[in-house]
C-alpha cells in the first residue's frame, strides 16, 4: 500500500466526461489498495473567465480597473476549483468510492497575506490522514488556501500544482502525480516543436529553471517544494486509458520523474528550451550615475509587487550619466511606468522608453556548468536565422535571450535543433 496524491489540471477536468475519466484514474489507484488524495484545477478556461470578470468591472469613471482589491479577486477566482472538486467527488461516489470534497480553508491550507500570489505556510495533514485511515478519498480544491486575515487566498496562476506537492509533503505521500494534457516534460513545449522529446527524468534544478523561464507544465513553487521536501513527483497524462498496461505501476509509472541530479545517469549539456511571451522592456535614459540609483528604481517597483527580470545597466561614458534597461511582464508595464513616473524626482532620469510584446527564450542544462561555448552556439544559430538579440542574461545553468515577439517560435525551434535536442 502506498500513499499517493493525484493532481488533475484544467484540461483534464474540462467537462463532465473528462471528470468521469479522471474518476477512473482515481479508482484504479484506490482499487490497488492505495491511500489517495486528489487535487483539482478549475475547468479549463474557467479561471481566465473569472479573472477577466474581475479586471473588466467598470469603474464610476468608465475606465477599466486593473487596481482591484486582491482579496475580492481571490474570492472570485477561487470559485472554479470548488466546482470541480464537488463534481469529482460526485463522480467517485457514483463508482462506490467514499469521496468528499474539501476547499482550502477546510483543511486548512494556511497561506501568507499576498492575495493573488500567496505562498503556502502550513498544511495540517492530520485531517487528511484521518480520512485516509477511514478509506476515504479527499478531493481538494487546488490553487487556494486561507490567509492570516481569515480570507480565501489564491496561489498564483498554475497554483494547483503547488497545492498538490505541498499536500504530498504534508501527508508524507510516497508519490505526487501531476496529470496533465501531455505525457511528461519535454525538451521544449511540444505545442511549439513537434520534434520535442519526452524526458524520462529531469533534475529538480533544471525543472526549476524550465518552469521559471516559462515552461508552464509545472508552477515554479511546486518544483521548489518538491525539491526541498523530496517529494517524488511525476508529470503524466490523464488523456490515456486509465486501465492501460503499466498505468498502475507503483515505482515507474509512465511520465517524467522530477528527481535529484544524481539519479540521472546520462546528463546532457543542454536539457531543454523554454520561452516566456509577453515580456516588456523598459529603459531609463540618462540616469545620474551615483550610489542609490538602482535602489531608487527597483525599491518602489518591488513595493508595487512588480516582478523585474533581466536588468542591464550600461557603463557610463563620462561617469555622470548612464542608461538602465530591464524587463517586466507586459501586464505590469503600465503599472511600472506609472510607478517610475511618480518617483522621477527621486530617481533622476531624462526619459523613459518602453516596448511590449517581447519574448524571452532560454537554454537550460546542468551540463553547462562544465562546458564552454554553449552561449556562442545559441548566438550563432539565432544570427543565421536573422533574429536580433535585445538583451542577454546568464546563470550557471541557463542562458536567456530577449527577442522580438514574432520570432518566438522560430527561435525556440532553432535553439532546440542547434543542440541536437530533436535527435535521439
Ligand atoms: P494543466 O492545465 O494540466 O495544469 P498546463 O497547461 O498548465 O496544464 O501545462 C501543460 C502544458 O504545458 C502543455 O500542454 C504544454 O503545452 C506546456 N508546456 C510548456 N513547456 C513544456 C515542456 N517542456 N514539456 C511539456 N509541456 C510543456
Ligand atoms: N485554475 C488555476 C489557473 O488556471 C490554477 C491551476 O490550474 O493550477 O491558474
Ligand atoms: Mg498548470
Amino acid at each position: 500500500m502506498a500513499r499517493i496524491v493525484m493532481k488533475f489540471g484544467g484540461t483534464s477536468v474540462a467537462d463532465l466526461d473528462r471528470i468521469y475519466n479522471v474518476a477512473r484514474h482515481v479508482k484504479r489507484e484506490v482499487d490497488a489498495g492505495h491511500q489517495v488524495a486528489v487535487v483539482v484545477s478549475a475547468m479549463s478556461g474557467k479561471t481566465n473567465e473569472l479573472v477577466a470578470w474581475v479586471q473588466n468591472m467598470p469603474k464610476v469613471t468608465g475606465a477599466k480597473s486593473p487596481f482591484y482589491d486582491a482579496r475580492e479577486y481571490d474570492a472570485v477566482v477561487a470559485s472554479g476549483e470548488q466546482v470541480t472538486a464537488g463534481l469529482l467527488a460526485i463522480a467517485l461516489q457514483s463508482m462506490d468510492i467514499d469521496a468528499r470534497s474539501w476547499q482550502g480553508w477546510q483543511i486548512p491550507i494556511k497561506t501568507d497575506n499576498a492575495h493573488g500570489a500567496a505562498r503556502i505556510q502550513d498544511i495540517d495533514g492530520e485531517e487528511l490522514i484521518k480520512r485516509f485511515e477511514m478509506g476515504q478519498v479527499a478531493v481538494v480544491a487546488g490553487f487556494q488556501g486561507i490567509g492570516p486575515d481569515n480570507r480565501i487566498a489564491t496561489l498564483g496562476r498554475g497554483g494547483s500544482d503547488t497545492s498538490a506537492v505541498a499536500i504530498a509533503a504534508a501527508v508524507k505521500a510516497d508519490r505526487c502525480d501531476i496529470y496533465t494534457d501531455v505525457d511528461g516534460v519535454y525538451t521544449t513545449d511540444p505545442r511549439i516543436e513537434p520534434k520535442a522529446r519526452r524526458m524520462k527524468k529531469i533534475a529538480f534544478e533544471e525543472m526549476l529553471e524550465m518552469a521559471s523561464l516559462g515552461a508552464k507544465v509545472l508552477q515554479v513553487r511546486s518544483v521548489e517544494l518538491a525539491m526541498v521536501h523530496k517529494v517524488r513527483t511525476f508529470v503524466r497524462s490523464s488523456f490515456v486509458d486509465p486501465d492501460a498496461p503499466g498505468m498502475g505501476d507503483l515505482l515507474n509509472p509512465p511520465g517524467t520523474l522530477i528527481c535529484d541530479e544524481d539519479e540521472i545517469v546520462e546528463q546532457e549539456v543542454v536539457t531543454g528550451i523554454a520561452y516566456a511571451k509577453d515580456e516588456a522592456q523598459i529603459s531609463l535614459r540618462r540616469l545620474s550615475d551615483r550610489p542609490g540609483v538602482s535602489a531608487a528604481i527597483f525599491g518602489p517597483l518591488a513595493e508595487s509587487h512588480i516582478n523585474v527580470d533581466m536588468i542591464v545597466q550600461n557603463i557610463s561614458e563620462d561617469g555622470t550619466r548612464t542608461d538602465m534597461t530591464f524587463t517586466v511582464p507586459s501586464g505590469d508595464a503600465e503599472k511600472a511606468l506609472s510607478v517610475l513616473a511618480q518617483n522621477k524626482d527621486k530617481i533622476g532620469f531624462d526619459v523613459i522608453q518602453s516596448e511590449t510584446g517581447l519574448v524571452k527564450v532560454s537554454v537550460i542544462g546542468i551540463g553547462m556548468r562544465s562546458h564552454a561555448g554553449v552561449a556562442a552556439t545559441a548566438f550563432r544559430a539565432l544570427a543565421d536565422k536573422g533574429i536580433n538579440i535585445k538583451a542577454i542574461t546568464t546563470s550557471e545553468i541557463k542562458i536567456s535571450i530577449l527577442i522580438d515577439g514574432p520570432y518566438a517560435e522560430l527561435a525556440v525551434r532553432t535553439l532546440h535543433s542547434c543542440y541536437g535536442l530533436d535527435k535521439n
